[in-house]
């Protein structure tokens, strides 16, 4: 009886906690024993280091990457009979904010090189919105150049939605390199537990240059406040917690690093994977430095491949099955099968293979081996 091989998951939580376990664990014990659960010192030193990290004036820790959108489209004074401009390829957080404040996502077209917002379909309705919010979706950094250009143009603020490009970065015509989150207003960070940094719950970031806009963001985290008993303005309660911070402290440490290794991983899939079957991977366009938070390949036969591997132990996904402008919750819109091809031939092809720091080669040439059989039996 042959012993089936150990399954290889789509992320590895317990592969990186294993890896900072003692840094974590003495992190978290100072926080307990200082009992500075709420705005303690962990939060302001995380802060400093990931602002370094994106290269921006500030950043402001908050209790998730939808909080950080949240509290960025409300700095912005966005509202009732706003439109905001962002793809409908993504997560469902790039826009429900939009729709807490009573504004509408207007969704604009992919480039189905790279799944990110189309700066020339952006063009058509900029006019109409009130921010554009761009998403580096999989980690592959957006056109930020052009997007910005035309922003700047119609007088329209940029927010960049980062929650899944921590690092990604975009070297402008000038030859100068920015990171993302660090070439608009703000940018959303997002560090669930899966992200390139993970929490260990919810907690995001905003980054920007901004010292007014920081500031704003920071009283808006917090019930509005400018000191213990005094409110200037209406907030919420979007904080991060300290004990994540101390936790993102740590791991924030090997970041750089971490993408380097996933940014090697995804060279090895394009290598192996090149000419197997009719398999597409996604491309990294010039001046882009893309940080693979998922290594997305298109085929005409992705729900087949993707039953195979199941069935092999590989936990592949699906990044994302249904747009934002299918989803049940967004057909109020009006917006209808066949408005958005690009992004709808995107999610019936797209296929993530597990891609994380801890992938060890002999994993990945298993995940390639099997994708290989599936191919060898299609064909
Ligand atoms: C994860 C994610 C978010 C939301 O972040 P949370 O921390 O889960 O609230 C927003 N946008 C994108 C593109 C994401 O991937």
């Amino acid at each position: 009886m042959s012993v089936s091989p150990a399954r290889i998951p789509l992320v590895d939580l317990k592969a990186s906690y294993a890896r900072h376990r003692a840094g974590i664990d003495a992190a978290m014990a100072e926080v307990i024993e200082n009992t500075r659960f709420i705005q303690g010192r962990e939060l302001a030193e995380f802060e400093a280091s990931f602002a370094a990290f994106c290269g921006t004036r500030h950043a402001i820790g908050v209790g998730s990457g939808t909080a950080a959108l949240h509290l960025v489209l409300h700095a912005l004074g966005v509202g009732p009979g706003d439109a905001v401009a962002v793809p409908s390829h993504t997560f469902i957080a790039t826009a429900e904010p939009i729709t807490w404040l009573g504004a509408t996502p207007r969704f604009v077209e992919i480039d189905p090189e790279t799944g990110g917002m189309d700066t020339a379909a952006l063009k058509s309705v900029i006019g109409d919105v009130k921010v554009v919010m761009p998403v580096h979706i999989h980690g592959q950094p957006v056109d930020l150049a052009g997007i910005a250009a035309l922003a700047a143009d119609a007088g329209v603020p940029l927010v960049e939605d980062a929650a899944q490009a921590h690092g990604a970065e975009y070297t402008l015509g000038t030859g100068e390199t920015v990171r993302a989150g660090g070439y608009s207003v703000a940018g959303c960070f997002s560090f669930y537990p899966g992200k390139n940094l993970g929490a260990f719950g919810d907690a995001g970031a905003v980054t920007t240059d901004d010292d007014d806009f920081a500031a704003q963001v920071r009283m808006l985290r917090d019930h509005g406040r400018t000191t213990k008993y005094e409110h200037e303005i209406i907030g919420f309660a979007h904080r991060m917690d300290t004990l994540q911070a101390a936790v993102l402290g740590v791991k924030l440490s090997t970041l750089d690093a971490d993408n380097d290794r996933r940014r090697d991983l995804a060279a090895a899939y394009t290598r192996q994977l090149a000419g197997v079957g009719d398999l597409a991977p996604l491309s990294e366009a010039p001046g882009r430095r893309g940080v693979f938070h998922h290594y997305v390949v298109r085929t005409a036969h992705r729900d087949e491949l993707l039953a195979h591997l199941h069935a092999a132990g590989i936990g592949a996904g699906i990044h994302y099955p249904l747009p934002l402008h299918l989803q049940p919750a967004y057909a109020s819109l009006g917006v209808r099968r066949g408005d958005l091809p690009e992004t709808e031939a995107f999610a019936a092809q797209c296929l993530s293979l597990p891609i994380y720091p801890e992938l060890t080669t002999a994993q990945q040439e298993r995940v390639v081996a099997e994708v290989e059989a599936f191919f060898a039996r299609v064909s």
